[in-house]
């Protein structure tokens, strides 16, 4: 999966900032990071908006990537704080990972 590195001092983040947070610089290149990780925290979702309602119920879960960054994404498995997943796509800029049995 893709991330964005500050081109001045190599902080990333998976998602696109306006502007670096540790040194503020906007230059970024993008760079390739393993889509594997774990699961940090999660919420059940049971009621979902109408573009998700054919995945209800499922997990809104934030991952900590093997490199360390953190993700927001969404589960249809039921999952555990601690359990191993892998990215399984990204649907409109939604990442939706899947557990690694
Ligand atoms: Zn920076």
């Amino acid at each position: 999966m893709k991330a964005y590195k500050c081109s001045e001092c190599g902080y990333k983040s998976i998602t696109k900032k306006y502007y670096c947070p540790e040194c503020r610089a906007t230059a970024y290149e993008i760079v390739d990071v393993s889509g594997d990780g774990t699961v940090y925290s999660y919420t059940t979702i049971h009621i979902a908006p109408p573009e998700f309602a054919d995945l209800a119920p499922y997990q809104v879960v934030l991952i900590e990537l093997s490199n360390k960054l953190k993700v927001t994404g969404f589960m249809k498995d039921k999952v555990n704080i601690g359990d191993k997943v892998t990215i399984k796509e990204i649907k409109d800029s939604t990442y939706v990972f899947e557990k690694v049995s």
